[in-house]
């Protein structure tokens, strides 16, 4: 009888040491700002008493954090701005999946890791921004015509470094292929208006400056410039239409911000309760609105500045493809000479 009694004792003792923490809190690494999360961390801690510490940073920084502090990590959660760098994440074993039956029934499977690595917070699609001075919206179809030689020097996008670009050329491999895609890729690169420099704000400010007729942006940038409020942000904003490419096939290039528990998470459970509350009805209006965003969840409505631009079709395909393809997309940018 001894050895079982020790043995329970032993377990009990365990048991009680990893239910031990400091303080109810959990920690956070986010890619996204402080400004853009921080009210809604502060609900949260009113809802349940957990406190929470963020820390915020670049993705791939945050992500070599991770992985340099191995598991003396003390961040339980990561937020990134793209599924892309999740399944990085993940790849590098810096995440753990999660079971949550509530975070099932808020998001839609598209949007979250199949083995659920990771979820996403918030969507926002790659859309097409064209000046409505010189561009008939008739003329614009899917992302595959942008290689079409009518778009010849009238095309402005930002640099294929950028996660967004590579995710959408990502989906582009899924879609059609390998070959098919670097084909593209080369006719887009011949048909740009100057070499890709600047974020997203820049393009379309460049459509509204005439200096090209179409660019490749995602839908929050512009929504936030109308939801500023500024004179000179709505001047540029008037002149320029939203596109959504690809609405007879497979529906427009999709993207989420999204979140997963570290895989030496301390705070674990208090981290499930973070996520699920973040993909709670009241705090997808909150989220996605604040930062001009489509919500995860169906049931939460969009924000009037979205609503104007109506419903579309979103591609149905599993944002942890993107992750999967994003070295070949890469590849294909690089070899077609987008910088
Ligand atoms: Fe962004």
């Amino acid at each position: 009888m001894k050895i079982p009694f020790r043995l329970s004792i032993l377990a009990l003792l365990s048991l009680s040491l990893s239910n031990l923490s400091w303080a109810d809190e959990v920690n956070i690494y986010s890619a996204r700002k402080e400004a853009l999360i921080k009210p809604l961390l502060d609900k949260f801690t009113q809802q349940t008493g957990i406190e929470v510490n963020l820390v915020t940073g670049k993705a791939d920084a945050l992500i070599k954090r991770l992985q340099s502090e191995g598991r003396n990590s003390p961040a339980d959660v990561l937020i990134t701005t793209d599924a892309g760098r999740l399944h990085r994440a993940k790849a590098a074993n810096l995440l753990q999946p999660v079971v949550s039956a509530v975070i099932e029934k808020q998001v839609p499977a598209k949007y979250r890791d199949p083995e659920g690595y990771w979820t996403g917070l918030s969507v926002r699609s790659r859309v097409i921004m064209f000046n409505k001075e010189k561009v008939d919206p008739a003329e614009l179809s899917t992302y595959e015509d942008l290689a079409a030689s009518k778009w010849k020097r009238r095309i402005c996008v930002r640099s294929s470094n950028n996660i967004y670009n590579q995710s959408l050329v990502a989906s582009m491999i899924a879609a059609n292929g390998e070959e098919s895609t670097a084909q593209w890729a080369k006719g887009l690169v011949a048909n740009l208006a100057r070499p890709p420099r600047g974020g997203d704000r820049d393009q379309i400010k460049a459509v509204a400056a005439g200096q090209c007729d179409i660019a490749l942006a995602n839908t929050y940038y512009l929504a936030k410039m109308i939801h500023s409020g500024k004179a000179e942000q709505l001047a540029v904003t008037e002149k320029i239409g939203v596109f959504w490419p690809n609405q007879k096939d497979r529906g427009a290039h999709v993207n989420i911000s999204g979140a997963g528990i570290t895989a030496h998470a301390a705070n674990r459970e208090q981290a499930v309760k973070l996520l699920e509350f973040l993909v709670s009805d009241a705090a997808q209006k909150w989220y996605a609105e604040s930062n001009q965003e489509y919500p995860v969840s169906a049931n939460v409505p969009v924000s009037e500045i979205l609503a104007q631009w109506g419903s579309f079709k979103s591609d149905a395909i599993n944002l942890a493809e993107l992750g999967k393809n994003n070295a070949q997309a890469v590849k294909i940018m690089d070899r077609a000479g987008w910088r």
